[in-house]
């Protein structure tokens, strides 16, 4: 019998396998992308063999919340993502996906996306989810994608930026969710403080989320208020859960602004309790205590009805911007995030037009000009068209270690891949997973390694029914990290967020080594994952 024979062999790791309580020491083999052998190999030959004495070796970390929809074709390095040890990207979240796109809507469709996209433009060459999809294969990403199909941009394609939907364009929208779906859709998701996918009705996300369930997805969810209506937007998603018999997916849960600090507690309350009435519902939550979006989501959403470019045009006129002062200053019947800002929580964090913008905030900028805070952020987005971003730091530390001790919890970093020095972004894009390991695990001990890492890789995998990742297992995709716990640290930090961190020394993509002692090797291994439960 002669030796057999591996593409890799990673030697004396201390394994944390994403599904069991405490590591082990061993040897695990890869061949043709996957996890063949696991246990002491001593007569083996192999194309590669790595030491990692002393190390842990863990499942590729699943990014359960990202938008690079359209930035992995403009950076199909991901290196912002795989130097944190991510492997796999989930993608399409808080209503944005990328397809389908109609060709009467590609207009409205590019603007809806300009406004999480920072400097990154990328041509639309596409129009059905499919398409999209083999576009994303022929740009050969470093990282895995899982796509999920975004119901801004369905209703986009079927209504414009109107409120009103009738039922054709309803029944329109299920056949493009169909389409994705058949597609390879891992699910619909929602993002209700955006324009035109605030407008929904509770009816309208039932019905999609039905047509979705009956293919196997999920329903992910930027719910309707972080805020003063957290419980009911929680509950609203529940409710959607139970009538559509679909597993949910709460997107980025906080609890934002000081007066409901401590609301957390109660939306776990409502989690356990549905969860016995049979709805299967998790949350993810990003490390840190600020969150971050468009800057023009501070505008009131009933003005979004003829769309983008008019409101902005309309914004550089005092008298309109005097209406949208008072729109902000008396009316909660949305997610008015001024009402629970202050001017010092709201800093720059990219702007096309404004560089020195960047890193400051609105109460600083408003100092140095002699100008008013609502001017600033006016002629902000007049002169970005739309495309600034910011940080808002919002939420309370509290919260957030009760939420990520809970089993329902998972990772998700909220971000998109991006180049360095793309303005000043929040430091998850760049930190988020390490962090979790050094603040949560280390430093805080508030989770085990095994726990965080659980919910990095084999809890997103089992939410996503991606049966054959997130695990090291035999037959499972080799998708892995070699992580150093002595040295692991985000450098990130909100004053200088464009830092890899260190301690992430391998990753390991499809069973190839794309990330060695901590280097960017240059090889992109990734794969779209496509749903096919049809
Ligand atoms: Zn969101």
């Amino acid at each position: 019998m002669g030796l057999t024979s591996y593409d890799l062999v990673i030697r004396n790791g201390k394994v944390v396998t994403g599904v069991t309580q405490t590591w082990f020491e061993t040897d695990i083999a890869v061949k043709d992308g996957r996890i063949v052998r696991i246990g002491y190999l001593k007569n083996v030959s192999s194309d590669v063999v790595i030491d990692v004495k002393g190390r842990y070796v863990v499942p590729g970390f699943i990014d359960m919340h990202n938008h690079s929809d359209l930035s992995i074709i403009a950076y199909p390095e991901a290196l912002n993502s795989l130097m944190q040890g991510v492997t796999t990207l989930v993608i399409g979240n808080c209503g944005f996906s990328a397809a389908p796109v109609l060709p009467k809507s590609l207009n409205d469709i590019k603007r809806f996306w300009s406004q999480l996209s920072l400097g990154i433009s990328v041509d639309i060459t596409w129009s059905s989810f499919d398409e999209y999809l083999r576009t994303l294969e022929t740009v050969k990403p470093a990282v895995n994608i899982v796509p999920l199909v975004g119901h801004g941009t369905l209703r986009i394609n079927v209504a414009g930026f109107d409120d009103y939907l009738s039922n054709e364009d309803l029944e329109m929208m299920k056949e493009l969710t169909v389409d994705a779906m058949r597609a390879g859709a891992f699910g619909i998701s929602t993002g209700l403080i955006y324009p035109p996918g605030s407008y929904a009705s509770t009816n309208e996300l039932v019905e999609l989320a039905k047509v979705v369930s009956s293919y196997g997805g999920i329903y992910s969810t930027h719910i309707r208020s972080e805020s003063h209506r957290l419980l009911e937007a929680v509950e609203e998603a529940l409710e959607i859960g139970l009538k559509a018999g679909i597993p949910v997916e709460i997107s980025h849960l906080k609890a934002a602004g000081r007066p409901n600090w401590g609301k957390v507690k109660e939306v776990i309350d409502l989690v356990r309790k549905y969860r016995e009435y049979g709805v299967e519902v998790n949350y993810d939550m990003y490390p840190y205590t600020a969150g971050s979006t468009s800057l023009i989501a501070l505008l009131p959403q009933s003005l979004y009805r003829d769309g983008f470019d008019i409101l902005i045009s309309k914004l550089s006129d005092k008298g309109f911007r005097n209406e949208v002062i008072k729109l902000v200053e008396s009316s909660s019947d949305w997610e008015n995030l001024l009402k629970i800002l202050r001017w010092e929580d709201i800093v720059i964090s990219y702007s096309g037009s404004c560089k020195p913008c960047e890193g400051r905030s609105i109460l600083e900028l408003s100092r140095e000009l002699g100008k008013d805070p609502y001017d600033i952020i006016f002629d902000l987005i007049c002169s970005d068209q739309g495309r600034t971003l910011m940080v808002m730091h919002f939420m309370n530390e509290e919260d957030l270690i009760y939420g990520l001790k809970q089993p329902y919890s998972l990772i998700g970093s909220d971000s998109l891949v991006i180049p360095l020095g793309m303005g000043k972004p929040h430091p998850r894009f760049f930190g988020t997973f390490p962090r979790v390991i050094k603040r949560y695990v280390k430093d805080l001990g508030i989770l085990s390694l095994e726990e965080a890492v659980a919910k990095m890789s084999s809890i997103p995998a089992q939410k996503l029914r991606l049966n054959d990742r997130g695990i090291i297992a035999p037959r499972f995709k080799a998708d892995l990290v070699v992580l150093n716990i002595k040295n692991i640290e985000d450098r990130a930090t909100f004053e200088d967020p464009n830092k890899y961190p260190v301690g992430i020394d391998y990753v390991i993509v499809n069973g190839v080594i794309s990330v060695s002692e901590g280097e960017y090797v240059g090889v992109r291994n990734g794969e779209v994952v496509k749903n096919l439960t049809t």
